[in-house]
């Protein structure tokens, strides 16, 4: 008989303030959800959660979707389910890469057995849709076309509306990673044309990670019922979920019970707030960060003009040390921020201002904390010209 190692303790750990590039903080609402008593997953009580669940989800993706459900996983699940779903071996795709994020796309795709055309952009940059005109235009036979919308990696916001069209005209589906967007930064699926889209709850929805919501449009939905051969994943077969969480409600797989439960509370919490209130919000604290962090005498990474407003991005001052500043953060003041991905590791710092988390309090903090870091590490801030930067921000 083996034994435990050790005793373990109960748990214990510190209270953290979660501003990097997620999992984000979680309204203690949803963490009382959490702890409530399971019910089974064809309970009739259950589903008539599932269903006020995707009833919300449709709302916070502004959609009319029959097909919107949250699937069991976290963002890559939904990532992995939008793309298996569509493709099948030989079809040509394009995807936009500027940031980490779209590459994932591309690794997918490509284990999908798709051709896929790379459009390779600038990180830190959106992708402009003459890029995407001249790839379709090369490859005029692309069944979709995959873009981030809120590129986590370099703090970019993606506009997708025209691109959406352009797509369409060339009679390609437009799928759009929205993970750190949803609940965050304005998205209509349906008003832009968008035809797939994933999330997941751990960003803007202020919930813990594991599921991942998902929306198909009835091209979208064509397209994989037309398929010649199975979606390869047993787990994410959309054609058999839908059974489940449509009107059949055919068993596949248990659903997560208590995490459907957590994010019924997050969405509710949304529709309370009203999306465009909790947009504006999510405007407003970015701006008078970014505005606060140029007052501290620091630079930041994104396009200006399509800065994603739940996830910032500053570049480090030469001479200051990544590890040493996120290391100090965290023992001084308990808060995570996280660090730069692939080509931008060590160059600069990723700062989440993402649902609940993107308040006036947060922004405050953090610009006080990044200051007595980067002093200690030599930099002169001056958290005087960063605040008032900032309250300038809050005043107009
Ligand atoms: C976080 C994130 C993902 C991956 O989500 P996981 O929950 O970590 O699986 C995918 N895309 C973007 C843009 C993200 O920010």
């Amino acid at each position: 008989m083996l034994q435990p190692k050790r005793e373990y303790t109960d748990l214990m750990h510190s209270e953290r303030v979660l501003l990097g590039p997620g999992p984000s903080g979680v309204d203690p609402r949803v963490l009382r959800v959490m702890a409530a008593p399971l019910l089974g997953h064809l309970d009739p009580e259950f589903l008539r959660l599932m269903d006020e669940t995707g009833e919300l989800l449709r709302y916070v993706f502004q959609t009319e979707n029959d097909l919107t459900l949250p699937m069991s996983g976290t963002g890559s699940a939904g990532m992995d389910t939008v793309l298996s779903n569509l493709l099948e071996p030989g079809d040509q795709v394009i995807v936009g890469v500027c940031g980490y994020f779209g590459q994932r796309m591309v690794d997918i795709a490509r284990r999908c057995g798709a051709e896929v055309a790379v459009i390779e952009g600038e990180w830190g940059r959106i992708i402009e849709p003459e890029q995407v005109e001249d790839a379709l235009e090369a490859m005029p036979h692309a069944k979709l076309v995959g873009l981030v919308h809120a590129e986590t990696s370099t703090g970019v916001l993606q506009p997708l509306k025209e691109i959406a069209a352009l797509a369409h005209s060339h009679d390609a589906l437009l799928v759009a990673d929205c993970v750190t967007s949803l609940g965050g930064a304005p998205l209509k699926l349906d008003e832009w044309g968008v035809d797939a889209a994933y999330s997941g709850t751990q960003k803007c929805l202020s919930c813990p990670p594991g599921l991942s919501p998902i929306s198909f449009n009835e091209r979208a939905r064509a397209v994989l019922n037309s398929r010649k051969t199975k979606v390869p994943s047993w787990y994410l077969d959309l054609t058999m979920i839908e059974r489940y969480w449509g009107k059949e409600r055919f068993y596949h797989h248990t659903a997560p019970i208590s995490m459907v439960y957590a994010l019924r509370e997050a969405l509710r919490i949304v529709a309370e707030e009203g999306l465009e209130a909790r947009w504006e919000r999510h405007d407003l604290n970015a701006r008078a960060f970014c505005a606060g962090l140029e007052g501290l005498g620091l630079k930041t990474m994104a396009q200006p003009q399509h800065l994603l407003p739940s996830l910032i991005t500053v570049w480090i001052p030469s001479g200051v040390e990544d590890g040493a500043v996120r290391q100090f953060l965290l023992q001084e003041y308990d808060i995570e921020i996280g660090g730069g991905l692939g080509p931008v590791k060590g160059q600069i710092w990723r700062v989440g201002l993402m649902g609940t988390n993107s308040n006036r309090k947060n922004v405050t903090l953090a610009l006080v904390a990044l200051s007595s870091a980067l002093r200690e590490q030599g930099f002169q801030a001056s958290v005087a010209e960063g605040l008032a930067a900032a309250d300038a921000v809050y005043a107009s």
